[in-house]
């Protein structure tokens, strides 16, 4: 039988079962069949069987999908549909009108190529921080203001080095993924990572021309660019010859695990993905010095989609943090439910994210949190778009950035 985007025996591997749905973010927000999981299967089966035609209500089902893959950790049956969506998403490209293609191809080459990211964030300074301008642009259609409001003040920082080195003798060699948005929003985060890395006795190598590991492009359909993107930061980081390939931000690192299959016949992109580890997950692993600072504070974390879904790891950023001297972890309810970041779903389908944020930021309030901890960028600013305009008196940070501050080495 010929495959149009997704071999049958991976849709087949549904049960209908329907355990997945009060997981889904979608479902639980709009209550609808075609906006769970299980719906969504049912809409790919008909596309790749030819029984139904990609129109645009179609399309809008599959595209309000936030690819967080929390039905993933929910089904009994395993079914994979992770790589479902992302199968779908080329084909429902190819049907969308001209206009709004183009619009989401300015986007992937805005965000994947230095010179884009240059014009994307280079008058971040101008807006960075301004929590007034933030809560005005909160009201306002667009997201890409209220996002920008969003970044720390602190965050023009220039490249860092090739190379950071532990005290005494190396444990082991972790490649350093500095990733598009990140490297251009989170400078400070990634220096953070390399230096804790190197806390815990692991020699850090960042390969200056890695570029973006192709996750965006993958979400935004966009599958030949990402496969262009991804064979480049893998030759580059398997060139390091690194025991492990580190990323401090949950999406590009599900993206390094999945390498081996969008790019089954690269050498070093099935290398890489064997090797990729979250930077928490492997600072937990290897342990670090008890920290010499205090942080007075309760700490609620919550689990970005690609880091507990999309890579298992929950118990490393609350083992990291509950380590350090005064910090009190709180529970934070729906703390693995989607934000409504979810790569650039904030800036495409601002409608529902606005609804997930608003759910997130209920249950923030509710928590008595006076910091939230989330290991991804993506959730980082969409999160603290929402403190903002809610006026909540806490902040947003990275758990790197906070275990950098207790060890002394921000
Ligand atoms: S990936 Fe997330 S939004 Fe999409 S169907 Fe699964 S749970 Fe729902
Ligand atoms: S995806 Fe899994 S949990 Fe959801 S309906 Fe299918 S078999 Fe059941």
């Amino acid at each position: 039988m010929t495959v149009r985007f997704v071999e049958h025996e991976k849709l087949n591997t549904c049960v209908h079962c329907g355990l997945c749905l009060a997981a889904c973010p979608t479902y639980l927000e709009l209550g609808t069949e075609t906006d769970s999981p299980r719906g969504r299967i049912h809409l790919m089966r008909a596309l790749e069987e030819g029984t139904l035609r990609p129109t645009p209500e179609v399309v809008r089902h599959l595209d309000l999908c936030l690819g967080c893959r929390a039905c993933e950790t929910a089904c009994p049956s395993g079914v994979p549909y992770g790589s479902l969506i992302e199968a779908a998403r080329p084909f429902v490209e190819r049907h969308r009108s001209w206009a709004r293609r183009l619009g989401r191809r300015a986007l992937v080459t805005l965000l994947t190529t230095r010179a884009g990211r240059k014009v994307a964030f280079g008058p971040l300074r101008l807006v960075a921080g301004r929590r007034a301008l933030g809560r005005l642009a909160s009201r306002l259609p667009g997201r890409w203001l209220a996002l920008a409001a969003a970044v720390a003040q602190t965050a023009n920082g220039g490249p860092l080095p090739t190379a950071v080195d532990p005290p005494g003798r190396a444990r082991g060699t972790a490649a350093l993924l500095t990733g598009c948005v990140a490297e251009s929003v989170f400078p400070a985060t990634n220096l953070a990572t390399a230096r804790l890395l190197a806390h815990a006795g692991v020699r850090v190598l960042v390969p200056p021309r890695q570029g973006c590991c192709g996750a965006l492009a993958l979400h935004l359909g966009a599958a030949a660019r990402a496969r262009a993107l991804a064979r480049k930061a893998a030759r580059e980081l398997a060139a390091t010859g690194a025991d492990w390939v580190v990323s401090n931000a949950a999406g590009c690192g599900a993206a390094l695990r999945d390498y081996d299959h969008l790019l089954p016949e690269d050498a070093h992109a099935v290398s890489v993905a064997r090797r990729a580890r979250d930077a928490l997950e492997l600072l937990a692993e290897l342990g670090l010095p008890p920290p010499g600072r205090q942080l007075a504070a309760r700490v609620a974390v919550h689990d970005p989609c690609h880091l507990a879904h999309g890579q298992g790891v929950r118990a490393a950023p609350r083992a990291l943090l509950a380590a350090i001297p005064g910090v009190r972890l709180v529970e934070l309810e729906e703390a693995d439910t989607c934000c409504g970041s979810a790569g650039t779903y904030n800036l495409t389908e601002p409608a529902m994210a606005d609804r997930l944020l608003a759910r997130k930021i209920e249950r923030i309030a509710a928590s008595g949190a006076d910091v939230v901890a989330a290991a991804n960028p993506g959730c980082l600013l969409q999160i603290r778009a929402g403190v903002i305009a809610r006026r909540l008196h806490v902040a947003v940070e990275h758990p790197i950035d906070l275990l950098a501050t207790a060890h002394g080495v921000s």
